[in-house]
């Protein structure tokens, strides 16, 4: 690791050219379109070229690799001269939903804090990101390994982005993930298997219930099956950095009318599972409870639909060079080794199929709020802790 280098190089990072990079990519709506096709305001693809304009002009070779139409990631490359390891820098160009936040797309900057959707989450880090490769392009820095700075489509929704990198490439050897975490080193988060539970009976007039099957009643002796889940969570081994996996019951709908007893009744259900936990895992849990309860009451019928929701849990080693790279980098920027940390919420780190960290500027707390900003200082920061860890780990 070349201090002198760092040193000079960091003079490169200009807080004002970061203040407005940042703020003009809030300006591009991008919001995930979920399942409906990417129309005005779903316009990830405004992000991939803005990304793609900005990375030429600091001299990348930049590539879009279509996910799904319009719908693309997008790549640039800086080739090192020599070296066989290969960093990505990664983040995603598609933002939370902007209902009921008139303000979304104001872009304000009060206080030292910039304001909008994507302010954090996590278009920070991708300022940031720039930032680095124009500091690396303006000095005419040659790296011996390669980096590439990937803006990735679709995370809010199905990971969809990073899902087509684990499957078909670009390859790195190391990955980081600008994701809020107030410049915390993240290399574990839990995951997470949500899914609809179904009772099924039979209708019925109300005054004759007797002659009916009621299904909230039967989901009444699910709920209760599950009433010691979290604490039976609790009991096991934690997660050195995850803790507990835990579960709660979300969302439940049945019922036609007062006057009917009910022939359907459904139950949404949220499981956040620890690394070594998966969807097979989990259902086998919910079976064994509901299964108990049906030992009781042979007439329980039911059914756990498909995953409405499966994501992977990240666990990479501590010891991972791009780990140690990191928190080295955080001593140079704060003087204070930050150890490691899990990430709150799920990303797209277990997907792209290589040892992938978490660490970006701004806060969990703010993202997907409608009051959602990141501290310019700290988006500073984090391109100097990026920079250094590029040089640390292709220098
Ligand atoms: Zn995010």
């Amino acid at each position: 690791m070349n201090k002198a280098l760092y040193e000079e190089l960091k003079k490169g990072i200009d807080p004002s050219w970061i203040r407005r990079v940042l703020q003009e990519m809030i300006l591009i709506r991008s919001e995930n379109p979920f399942h409906d096709p990417p129309e005005t305001g779903f316009r990830e693809k405004e992000m991939a070229d803005y990304l793609a304009d900005r990375m030429s002009g600091h001299g990348l070779r930049v590539e879009q690799r279509e996910v799904r139409p319009s719908r693309p990631n997008v790549f640039g490359y800086i080739d090192g001269a020599g070296g066989d390891v290969t960093l990505m820098l990664a983040g995603h160009i598609d933002t939370a939903r902007t209902a009921g936040y008139p303000d979304a797309y104001e872009s304000k900057f009060e206080d030292g804090k910039i304001y909008g959707r994507g302010a954090c989450d996590m278009k920070a880090a991708l300022a940031a990101y720039l930032a680095v490769v124009k500091a690396l392009n303006e000095a005419g820095c040659k790296l011996r390994g390669n980096l590439i700075v990937c803006g990735n489509m679709d995370e809010e929704f199905q990971m969809l982005g990073s899902k087509a990198i684990g499957r078909d490439g670009p390859r790195a050897d190391h990955g980081i993930i600008g994701e809020p975490t107030g410049l915390q080193v993240c290399p574990s988060n839990k995951g997470r298997v949500s899914t609809k539970i179904i009772t099924r009976g039979r209708a019925a007039h109300s005054s004759v219930p007797e002659q009916g099957v009621n299904a909230i009643v039967a989901m009444a002796r699910i709920i209760r099956a599950f009433e010691d889940y979290n604490d039976e969570l609790l009991s096991r081994p934690p997660h050195p950095l995850c803790g507990h996996g835990r579960f709660t019951p979300g969302v439940i709908r049945g019922g036609v009318q007062v006057n009917t007893v009910p022939d359907f009744c459904e139950l949404e259900v949220d499981r956040r599972t620890l690394p070594g936990e998966n969807r097979e895992s989990v259902y086998v849990e919910f079976r064994r409870r509901i299964e108990k309860a049906r030992a009781e009451d042979s007439t329980l019928a039911y059914e756990i639909t498909e995953p409405t929701w499966l994501i992977a849990p990240n666990d990479i080693s501590p010891k991972e060079p791009v780990v140690e790279a990191l928190r080295r980098a955080h001593v140079a920027v704060y003087d204070r080794d930050p150890g490691v940390q899990a990430f709150p919420a799920a990303a797209d780190a277990p997907y792209m199929g290589f040892p992938t960290v978490i660490c970006g500027p701004g806060s969990i707390a703010q993202a997907h709020t409608t009051c959602e900003f990141v501290e310019l200082e700290e988006v500073v920061d984090a391109a100097k802790i990026y920079l250094h860890a590029v040089l640390d780990l292709l220098g």
